[in-house]
């Protein structure tokens, strides 16, 4: 029920937001169950957790064809998806040079998003 509560939600949402939904599919489910069934499902493989840089985590059911990564903004906190592939050169070149196996599921990125760098704002 978890897991499909998750690919139910789609995006990302926290596990409070899969607590939310599980919660009026299965009645008497507590918060503890479902974060500890996201933990495991997260060892098992079978979701990704990623860090949005709001400090809730989020989830989502790992779906190998459409892997892709989290550009987020650290002045107004946008978020934007890109296609894992963008990253494909950086990770030759890690695995090539320096023997890194980057691990390229839903890595979220920070830096300043296009409309923030347009307004000017230092840093
Ligand atoms: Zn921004
Ligand atoms: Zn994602």
């Amino acid at each position: 029920v978890i897991l499909e509560t998750v690919a139910h939600l789609g995006g990302h949402p926290t596990a409070h937001e899969v607590f939310q939904e599980a919660r009026a599919r299965l009645r008497g489910l507590n918060q503890a169950t479902v974060y500890r069934n996201l933990d495991a499902l997260h060892d098992a493989g079978l979701i990704d957790s990623i860090d949005p840089g709001t400090g809730q985590a989020g989830f989502a059911v790992r779906d190998a064809a459409h892997l892709h990564h989290h550009l987020v903004c650290s002045e107004c906190g946008g978020v934007t998806e890109v296609p894992a592939k963008v990253l494909d050169r950086l990770a030759a070149t890690l695995l090539q040079s320096h023997g890194f196996d980057l691990g390229t599921d839903h890595l979220t990125l920070v830096g300043r998003c296009r409309s923030c760098r347009s307004k000017g704002v230092p840093g």
